[in-house]
């Protein structure tokens, strides 16, 4: 991973990676569909098949308490209906959704399907250091694929 800019700067927003517009594909991520006030994508790293991340769009927040009540309902069900659309699309046996931001600060949810079977079933997926963590990328067909297939669900 790119060098980041300290806490400091990311908590303000400088150098932020995740700050609106930001680009559809990049080294981490494969967009799905823009939503309301959020953006899913399909994780670059696909150890767990189908895992996204769903990034606030409207601007650089830290924490779920610097949202009005009126912009957190619209979040959730951006959260809600991508969460729906990875479980039907990817028929896992669990879903973990996760908002962590101690890499990068800016408010988004890990959505990782969790399969019987896996490495780390019934654990956290967070306990591996950072440079220990899997990497399993895919083709860019098997992103488009796999893109479709949860887009087709968001309806
Ligand atoms: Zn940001």
């Amino acid at each position: 991973m790119a060098e980041l800019p300290s806490w400091d700067d990311l908590l303000e927003g400088r150098g932020c990676p995740l700050c609106h517009p930001r680009a559809d594909f990049s080294e981490f991520t494969y967009l799905v569909r823009k939503l309301a006030v959020s953006t899913l994508y399909l994780n670059r790293e696909q150890t767990r098949p189908g895992a996204c991340i769903l990034i606030y769009d409207v601007r650089h927040i830290v924490r779920l308490d610097e949202l009005t009540s009126a912009e957190w309902l619209t979040f959730a069900n951006d959260l809600g209906r991508a969460e729906e659309a990875v479980y039907r699309a990817m028929k896992p046996d669990h879903m973990n959704v996760e908002s962590l931001g101690n890499q990068v600060p800016h408010l988004h949810w890990h959505i990782v399907p969790r399969y019987r079977g896996e490495e780390r079933w019934r654990a956290p997926i967070w306990t591996t250091r950072l440079e220990e963590m899997p990497n399993q990328r895919l083709t860019d067909g098997e992103y488009a694929a796999l893109a479709s297939r949860i887009d087709a669900e968001l309806e």
